[in-house]
């Protein structure tokens, strides 16, 4: 059995709200919604979406860096990302929101655990703030043909390492092309339903506490590297 890394949402899953959401339902002109529904039927891919979405935003640095000051994140996440630094497998965050925002929030919530937040690669877009205007960023390369915005499943294939089996954990729609190209799958809320009618190879969980008892209970923390105990998957 080959060694695990996780490949992790941001968004709803890492934090306990959607922080793109919640900049659209704080700044954006609302016809975001009608946006946001022709994206969750698949009409438009999210890069689309996002483009659309982001041109009704009118938000200054002060009041971004204020909503980022309520976002509140799955509290047993240090707790997770810490014993994975103990197993030594390998984290990637893969999301289609703002790298701006993902780096501030893990340098808070990660300064108990004393792992330099720099130390988890994390690909995604990003915004810019000039006065309330914003422009978007996106990653380099040609758009896939789902028109996505930062494709996960471009990003699970590009970063797989041959020795690994990728785990994918996430709970929405834009992780359903990720998901679908690993090998395993901890899913909830819209991804796990995907998981379920799609049969890819999942199980559910909560909050991250539920996958590192999993972890806990699959691999030997005396050995790093390749020399783990065999996984059963739940
Ligand atoms: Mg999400
Ligand atoms: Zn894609």
């Amino acid at each position: 059995m080959r060694p695990v890394q996780f490949f992790i949402d941001f968004d709803g899953t890492i934090t306990r709200s959607d922080v793109v959401d919640r900049i659209l339902e704080s700044f954006a002109l609302p016809d975001w919604k009608k946006v946001e529904a022709e994206w969750a039927s698949g009409k438009i891919g999210s890069r689309e979406c996002l483009s659309r979405q982001m041109a009704l935003v009118g938000m200054k640095e002060a009041e971004l860096k204020n909503l980022l000051k309520s976002v509140e994140v799955d509290s047993h996440f240090s707790s997770f990302i810490k014993r994975t630094f103990d197993f030594d497998v390998p984290v990637t965050i893969l999301s289609d929101g703002f790298l701006t925002v993902i780096r501030e929030v893990l340098k808070r919530e990660l300064k108990s655990t004393g792992i330099p937040s720099k130390k988890i690669p994390v690909y995604a877009n990003d915004i810019k703030l000039m006065g309330s205007k914003i422009s978007l960023v996106f990653p380099k390369g040609q758009p896939c043909t789902h028109g996505c915005a930062n494709c996960k499943q471009s990003l699970v294939e590009r970063l797989s390492k041959n020795a690994h089996q990728n785990v994918f954990i996430g709970d929405g729609l834009s992780d359903r092309f990720g998901a679908k190209v690993s090998n395993f799958v901890f899913a909830k809320k819209k991804l796990l339903l995907y998981c379920r009618e799609n049969d890819v190879p999942h199980q559910e969980f909560h909050d991250f506490s539920d996958i590192e008892k999993w972890m806990v209970n699959n691999f030997d923390p005396f050995f790093s590297g390749t020399k783990r105990k065999e996984v059963s998957w739940c």
